[in-house]
């Protein structure tokens, strides 16, 4: 029992220097909003033997909204030089409009914030909010058939952020404008017909224009000062991991850009007076174009990174784990035999709804720990607007006041919630997620043994749960 308390008053007053370091160096940051982990099922870091983690918004912080917007500018002008009119240019990222796990509806081109069951909460055409008799020309009872996936995309990972902001710019501009006509489709410039769909389609080209030229990546690395978070607690929280536990990292970048930005956040700073140590002592294993979700499945060939030249060598790796050695592809299965762990021993960390933490639980049973960077701003409204939220609750639901409190959160309402309705992003966190924080950096706050015990509930709670109380007492869930 001391030991234990030691243990956490010497991590609590670790936490409190480097914040000072922190506030020192003067980075934004959400993970310095030292909110703790949410738990939605019981996990006992004692049991776990093996942590994984991905790159990109879950070690690699970006910073928002101006990496957002670099994404945005880069669509933009990806669009007009194929032919979209020049005047798409005077449209700027805003970062209060749009909110991550929005579905865009390829045949009338709104944004749509729908719950579980595909029930309507939000739907806005532009920048247009439609409301009731509107929605149900388009929606007849509100809903949607979600799994009809040929027709609404689910815009879910934060690299969508940009994307779902020009959607709603592309069909402001093409309503307003007088050169064209509108129609429930798309809209028509003389004999030309550009419908909601083909936008879709020419979007989704440009980003993954952006992805393969690797043209977003070398913005990126030529200011990383400006996109990316250097917080000095990245270093030391993997050490302190890999004193209890493997560590591994599985990305879907590839070796070059992984290993400028893991250089910045984990090689010491040319100006520090520690040894130097280079990013990839910080893991047991690196894989690099992991190609998520297909890595929790069948995966892809396991080949060996030529550290030189970035290389791929050629043939499937068949080898035992060398320290030091990057690899490229596999799959899950792979890395489980390679570092000699169960499924059950991992915890894995990312910020993938989907990619990350619904297909690492559902295909393989591993310990999941979802990146939410959104929470710091959730969770402020949350407690800004309490007694709101206590009068949602005593009065059940009351358009007005939802509309009030989501207004709070950005223009397109809560990450999780619309009033007291989960979202579908919401949905899927409580499922897939054993547990999920602002930030991975959460973790320094408990002990390596610490066991994070859900709430008991009976099934479902019956009533619409949302404790204010308990979250100032620091007790972490938050339905
Ligand atoms: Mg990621």
């Amino acid at each position: 029992f001391v030991l234990f308390l030691s243990d956490r008053l010497l991590l609590n007053l670790l936490d409190v220097l480097l914040s000072i370091l922190q506030n020192c160096t003067n980075q934004c940051s959400y993970s310095r909003l030292g909110f703790g982990v949410f738990i939605n099922k019981s996990v006992n870091l004692g049991n776990i033997k093996c942590y994984g983690f991905d790159m990109d918004y879950t070690l690699a912080i970006y910073k928002s909204p101006e990496y957002e917007s670099l994404g945005f500018e880069m669509l933009r002008d990806r669009l007009v030089s194929i032919g979209y009119p020049h005047e798409l240019l005077r449209y700027t990222y805003d970062s209060t409009f749009p909110t991550r796990g929005l579905v865009y509806d390829t045949a009338y081109g709104n944004l749509l914030k729908v719950d579980s069951h595909g029930n309507v909460l939000v739907c806005t055409h532009g920048f247009t909010y439609l409301r009731g008799e509107e929605v149900h020309q388009y929606y007849p009872n509100q809903f949607i058939q979600r799994d009809d996936t040929e027709r609404f995309y689910i815009l879910n990972t934060l690299f969508n952020l940009s994307e779902t902001y020009l959607y709603a710019c592309l069909v402001d501009f093409f309503t307003d404008c007088s050169r064209y006509q509108n129609y429930q489709l798309g809209f028509k410039h003389g004999d030309l017909f550009m419908s909601f769909k083909s936008m879709f389609q020419d979007v989704r080209d440009a980003m993954n224009f952006l992805h393969d030229t690797g043209s977003l990546k070398e913005r990126t690395l030529k200011n990383l000062d400006k996109y990316v978070i250097r917080d000095p607690r990245i270093p030391l929280f993997l050490e302190r991991i890999k004193e209890v536990a493997k560590v591994f990292l599985a990305t879907n970048s590839n070796y070059n850009y992984t290993e400028a930005i893991l250089k910045y956040l984990l090689d010491a700073p040319p100006d520090s007076k520690s040894p130097r140590k280079s990013w990839r002592s910080f893991f047991d294993l690196v894989v690099v174009d992991t190609q998520k979700p297909l890595f929790f499945g069948e995966g892809t060939v396991l080949r060996q990174v030529d550290m030189d030249t970035g290389k791929l060598r050629i043939g499937t790796y068949t080898g035992h784990l060398h320290h030091g050695t990057v690899y490229s592809g596999g799959s899950s299965d792979i890395i489980c035999d390679l570092l000699d762990v169960k499924g059950k021993e991992i915890l894995y960390v990312g910020d993938h709804i989907f990619g990350d933490i619904l297909k690492s639980k559902k295909r393989q049973g591993w310990k999941t720990f979802l990146v939410v960077p959104e929470l710091a701003n959730e969770l402020r409204v949350w407690t800004d607007n309490s007694i709101m939220f206590e009068e949602l609750r005593q009065l059940d639901i009351k358009l007005k006041i939802t509309y009030t409190m989501e207004l709070g959160y950005g223009k397109m309402g809560s990450l999780l919630r619309y009033g007291s309705i989960k979202t579908l992003f919401a949905s899927q966190l409580l499922r897939y997620a054993d547990l999920y924080a602002v930030s991975c950096l959460s973790l320094l706050q408990y002990p390596s043994t610490h066991l994070f015990r859900a709430p008991n509930v009976l099934v479902t709670p019956t009533k619409c749960s949302i404790y204010h109380e308990e979250q100032r007492s620091c007790k972490h869930y938050l339905y």
